[in-house]
């Protein structure tokens, strides 16, 4: 191989092109390297043969002929695809080929460039986007796009379909103003078009076109389109039918639109409903006390007082109703922010509830962070309805275990606090499902109907809205039979230095701190059946016992009935005597200040009566609150004995013995005994008797028990039924009948009046060993009998206090 020949070869070999030259008659004349490779042949076994025969041999498919490279050769500047596939590989060409007249023949040249890679990157780019076109043509909103001038250059189907186009393709050239539109939706669009050219931004409207006849509301995206270069080149545009939505929007704004009117119409139905059933409740509840009043058989009466309870009962629920409808009512107005003192309040809560606890026999422990500013500004009141309404339930739900109170402080600034309360039990818990229910108005998670708890759904349901209202959020963990726990925290501003809570100047009364609330809570009262009568003989004496205090005179029969006697009633003096003059009784009890007839004139007309008809005299003892001072008159009167109210049972057996009513001798004469005077009731004092030496021991009475029930169960001879029944009695019925007519009193300072009846109050709450109030009214009631005015406005506040305090603390305990 000479130089040039050598030359030649290099140049070919390196030729990236496909390189073929071949005779007219298809003979090889030379080939290059990517012939070989591509065509799997070797340059010397093809050079002079035919190039067709050997790729057919070697099963080489060529999808061109020798006429094809002939052909294509006529036209210098044309170029033919062709392909060569082997068993392994095909290879796309672009072949040029060129055409050379030689001496004695003609030859053609082929150059072949390898096209396989461009074409199947153009195959993939045509495949995607097809695949994209697919995708927008079928997108399940209007998809549309123009150019800078506005003019459609594309649509997807749903965009063809609504403009009734036969494709897509259709809408290109067209503008807004070829689908007759209506004059304002056109330049309504443009001007939205122009817009977004002009500001580069995207825009969103919603206009409303008809489809199918009917209107649609869309909601239509336009955005610029951007070129290569950044340059915006029109706008695309994304249409949603938005109508259902729209229309399902509508329809939940009226939804709840009735949702709230028809909760506001509840809200507004319970409040007239609780009111209206109130008024003739109240009818039901004043004609039952008075009917309870007048009716003499003790059976009767018994029912008389029933419908008087369950009256009494309506009308606590009426008003728990009442609360609860407030509080869903209330707003940041209502809201009232005092300083007071967080930890005396948990006290408070805590003297409350103390006697259930206590009653349970489990435990109140209380934690209250020792970093958290004693004195806070806040609603005090509503922390406290909050606190006792959690602290209340917790008791109610746990049968053994604990209750805790934990009050934390989160956080603190230089006038602020964040406090956390938690009430935790060890009751019954709750599951899971009323977990999110126990809010609700009205829901318990055991049905009234079951009987399990007494309560109306209502405590939670205030709670929630009262923390809320605070600006806090009541939540609660709880696991069935292992307890449950509430949470809230609020926060707190802290007051000046010198601000005075007003908690504490409210509730208290004098300096002397109140701890002796109740003494002997602990101790568990026995109940039996309610109600318990002792089994009374025919023979059995007979005892007339006249009382006009219902509570007093419910006491003294269930003890003539605890001694086996027969007891007969009567609530006033004039029907005591006709009593007493037409029916032969063993005792006649009876109380010196009736209404009507005093229990010394009643004495004083059955001894006449007794004396004219010759009838043998009938042991009459009289019970008073008026200690000594009435002595002389009831011994005149023919009375026998003297009872300083409370009457003890122990004081009615050892009548029994006195004047022999089982028939044995006569202890002593039937004459005049000294009166058995009570603990409470004072020697003549300096002020007057029944009352302290100072007039500051007047209000010193904060160390008195506000219930001694050692003492209660003493004097009512162990009858826990008795004492709880008559307790109830005292406080659910008589207390709240006796303090609007104390009050209409006191407004019009009828201090006679308030006197009058702080004194038979007096009575039964010193039967109850209320002991604390039984003294506030008896130094009212003192007071005022001594002819002294100057205290007598500070004891009423005194008296009133202390009846809403024993009210407060005892209500929840005998519900
Ligand atoms: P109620 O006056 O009936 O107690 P609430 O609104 O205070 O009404 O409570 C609703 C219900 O939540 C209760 O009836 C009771 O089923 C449940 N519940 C509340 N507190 C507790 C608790 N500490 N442990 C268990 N259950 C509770």
């Amino acid at each position: 191989m000479n130089n040039a020949e050598h030359l030649y070869k290099v140049l070919l070999d390196n030729h990236e092109d496909f390189f073929l030259a071949i005779s007219d008659s298809g003979l090889v004349l030379e080939l290059n390297h990517n012939v070989e490779s591509i065509c799997m042949i070797s340059r010397l076994e093809t050079i002079g043969k035919n190039f067709f025969d050997i790729c057919s041999k070697n099963k080489i498919y060529l999808s061109f002929g020798l006429d094809d490279i002939k052909k294509i050769s006529e036209k210098k500047s044309e170029s033919i695809d062709v392909s060569i596939k082997t068993d392994t590989s095909t290879t796309f060409l672009r072949f040029k080929v060129i055409k050379i007249l030689g001496d004695n023949q003609t030859y053609y040249v082929v150059i072949g460039k390898d096209i396989t890679e461009l074409l199947s990157y153009k195959k993939a780019s045509i495949k995607s986007q097809m695949y994209l076109q697919t995708i927008i043509e079928n997108l399940p909103e209007y998809v549309y796009w123009k150019d800078v001038n506005f003019v459609y250059q594309g649509c997807n189907k749903l965009v063809s379909e609504y403009l009734n186009l036969k494709s897509p393709k259709d809408i290109i050239g067209k503008t807004d103003n070829d689908f007759g539109w209506s004059p304002d939706r056109v330049s309504f669009l443009r001007e939205s078009d122009e817009s977004i050219i002009l500001s580069g931004k995207k825009n969103t409207t919603e206009d409303i076109i008809p489809l199918n006849n009917t209107p649609r509301i869309m909601l239509s995206t336009k955005a610029p389109l951007y070129d290569n270069l950044g340059k915006i080149m029109g706008i695309i545009g994304v249409s949603v039918d938005i109508t259902e939505q729209k229309n399902m929007e509508e329809d939940l704004k009226k939804a709840k639109e009735a949702a709230e009117m028809a909760s506001s119409y509840k809200t507004q139905f319970i409040a007239n409903m609780s009111h209206d059933i109130r008024t003739p409740l109240s009818g039901v509840f004043g004609y039952g006390e008075e009917l309870e009043k007048k009716i003499e058989n003790p059976n009767l009466r018994n029912i008389a007082h029933k419908m008087v309870r369950s009256s009494h009962a309506l009308l606590n629920m009426l008003n728990a109703m009442l609360d609860a409808v407030s509080s869903e009512n209330m707003g940041v107005e209502d809201i009232r922010e005092e300083p007071f003192d967080l930890p005396y309040l948990v006290q408070t809560i805590i003297d409350l509830e103390q006697c259930s606890v206590d009653l349970k026999k489990i435990e109140l422990l209380t934690y209250i962070d020792k970093k958290a500013p004693p004195i806070l500004l806040g609603d005090h009141e509503k922390i406290y309805h909050i606190l006792l309404n959690l602290v209340g339930n917790a008791i109610k739900f746990t049968k053994e275990g604990h209750i805790d109170i934990n009050i934390k402080l989160l956080e603190k600034n230089n006038n602020a606090v964040q406090v956390l309360f938690e009430v935790t039990d060890t009751g019954i818990g709750i599951s899971r499902e009323n977990l999110g229910k126990i809010f609700d108005l009205f829901y318990k998670v055991t049905p009234s109907h079951k009987g399990l708890d007494k309560g109306y759904g209502i405590g939670l349901h205030i709670v929630k809205n009262y923390t809320e209202l605070l600006g806090g959020a009541i939540k609660v963990d709880s696991e069935p039979s292992k307890g449950s726990k509430f949470s809230f925290s609020l926060s707190f501003k802290i007051p000046d230095k010198d601000a005075i809570p007003k908690n504490i100047t409210q509730i208290s009364l004098t300096e002397s701190d109140d701890k002796q609330l109740i003494i002997n809570s602990a101790q568990t009262i026995k109940v039996a059946d309610p109600m318990v009568k002792v089994e009374v003989g025919l023979n059995a004496p007979n005892i007339l016992i006249i009382e006009d205090d219902d509570d007093l005179r419910n006491i003294a029969e269930n003890m003539v009935s605890a001694i086996h006697c027969n007891s007969i009633a009567a609530t006033d003096g004039e029907t005591g005597l006709e009593l007493a003059k037409s029916q032969a009784f063993d005792l006649v009890l009876t109380d010196i200040g009736l209404p009507g007839m005093s229990g010394i004139d009643l004495a004083k007309l059955l001894r006449q009566y007794e004396k004219d008809n010759n009838k043998n005299p009938v042991p009459i003892v009289a019970v008073t609150g008026h200690g000594q001072t009435v002595q002389k008159e009831c011994l005149e009167a023919g009375i026998n004995h003297i009872i300083i109210k409370p009457m003890k049972l122990q004081t009615l057996t050892e009548l029994c013995t006195k004047f022999a009513l089982f028939g044995e001798k006569p202890q002593s004469s039937l004459l005049f005994d000294q009166p058995d005077l009570q603990h409470v009731t004072q020697e003549h004092g300096v002020l007057g008797p029944d009352l302290p030496n100072t007039e500051a021991e007047l209000f010193e009475i904060n160390n008195l028990p506000i219930f001694d029930m050692e003492n209660a169960q003493k004097i009512l001879g162990d009858n826990a039924v008795l004492l709880m029944k008559t307790l109830k009695n005292s406080i659910n019925i008589t207390t709240p009948k006796e303090l609007p007519r104390i009050k209409k009193a006191h407004e019009y300072n009828d201090w006679i009046k308030v006197a009058d009846i702080v004194h038979k109050l007096k009575g039964t709450y010193l039967s109850l060993s209320l002991t604390r109030l039984g003294v506030a009214c008896q130094y009212l009631e003192r007071y005022h009998q001594a002819g002294h005015t100057a205290l007598l406005e500070k004891l009423y506040q005194q008296f009133i206090k202390v009846l809403e305090m024993t009210v407060q603390q005892l209500k929840p305990w005998i519900e």
